[in-house]
């Protein structure tokens, strides 16, 4: 079982032809709300592809939280973990221009509120074989989760966005860190990923770096090992590394060698910039079977 530890939120995404100035007031063009939060994400991601998973963290009493709720198990993820905060379900206030460009708010909300290790987050982790965890929850409980993970013997991957500098009491528990590109530069305050890498691995445990359409990068002790791409015409390359990473847990956690674990997760993050949306995107275990057939 996979246990995901973080943030559940609301996309409010608004598309503009120009983002407002500062007290200015624009005419959008069209509004959609999206679940998203890279806890949630990455639990769907791995649901999806046909991991056993369990999300803890915390929704508002509010229609957002419910449909959240119900996306999540409706995937067939345990959300007994999933606790009811009095704080509004977490959101982000998302414009888009005629350029891509984007400007986001987040409001962390009842994800704000998730700050100890509860009983119920302990007998996930008890039940699980590997924990996931992001950076958008307390940084003092996602130390605590990992640090009681790493004594139970459960796998931690931690995938370390939106990047601060990390304590080492967290870094020295994490097994596998995957980060991005511009987060492994910032982490190892070296631009070039594959020092980064390696500076990264220097803690003890597996580096993935995700490099977009260029692929990844494992470090493993002193082997670097290049994860291809494959060639694909993406259109929309949003939570493609949430997708990476749920569905990289998946393998590990069925036992998977780590070339194997690696193909799968480049297929299904492949499988997803091809199609719009972040949840909505995520292929199944059957879609990425077959691509790798
Ligand atoms: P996001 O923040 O959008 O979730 P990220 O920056 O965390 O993304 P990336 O490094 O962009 O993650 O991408 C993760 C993985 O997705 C890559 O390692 C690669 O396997 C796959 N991928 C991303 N972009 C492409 C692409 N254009 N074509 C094929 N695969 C891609």
């Amino acid at each position: 079982m996979i246990a995901v530890l973080g943030s559940a939120n609301m996309d409010l995404v608004a598309t503009v032809d120009r983002a407002p100035g500062r007290g200015e007031t624009v005419t959008g063009r069209d509004f959609t709300t999206v679940p998203g939060g890279k806890g949630a994400n990455q639990a769907l991601a791995a649901a999806r592809a046909g991991g056993d998973v369990a999300f803890l963290g915390a929704v508002g009493d509010d229609d957002f939280g419910r449909r959240i709720t119900a996306l999540l198990a409706g995937a067939g993820i345990d959300v007994s973990g999933l606790a009811v905060s009095d704080r509004p379900t977490g959101t982000a206030h998302i414009t888009v221009d005629a350029t891509s460009d984007n400007s986001i708010v987040v409001v962390p909300g009842a994800n704000g509120t998730v700050t100890e290790l509860t009983d119920a987050h302990r007998a996930a982790v008890d039940a699980a074989d590997l924990l996931m965890l992001q950076l958008e929850l307390p940084l003092v409980l996602v130390t605590q989760a990992a640090r009681y993970a790493r004594e139970r013997g459960v796998r931690v991957v931690l995938t370390p966005a939106p990047a601060v500098p990390l304590p080492a009491e967290l870094l020295t528990a994490v097994d596998v860190l995957v980060p991005n590109e511009h987060e492994a530069a910032l982490l190892a305050g070296v631009a070039d990923p594959v020092e980064a890498a390696h500076a990264l691995a220097g803690r003890g445990g597996d580096v993935v770096v995700t490099l977009g359409a260029r692929g990844a990068l494992r470090v493993s002790g002193a082997a670097t090992t290049q994860v291809p791409a494959f060639e694909v015409e993406a259109v929309d390359t949003t939570a493609a590394g949430d997708t990476f990473a749920g569905v990289l847990a998946v393998g590990l956690a069925e036992g998977l060698e780590w070339p194997d674990a690696l193909r799968r997760a480049s297929a299904a993050a492949a499988l997803s910039v091809q199609r719009p949306g972040a949840s909505s995107s995520m292929p199944d275990r059957a879609e990425i079977d077959a691509f790798l057939a």
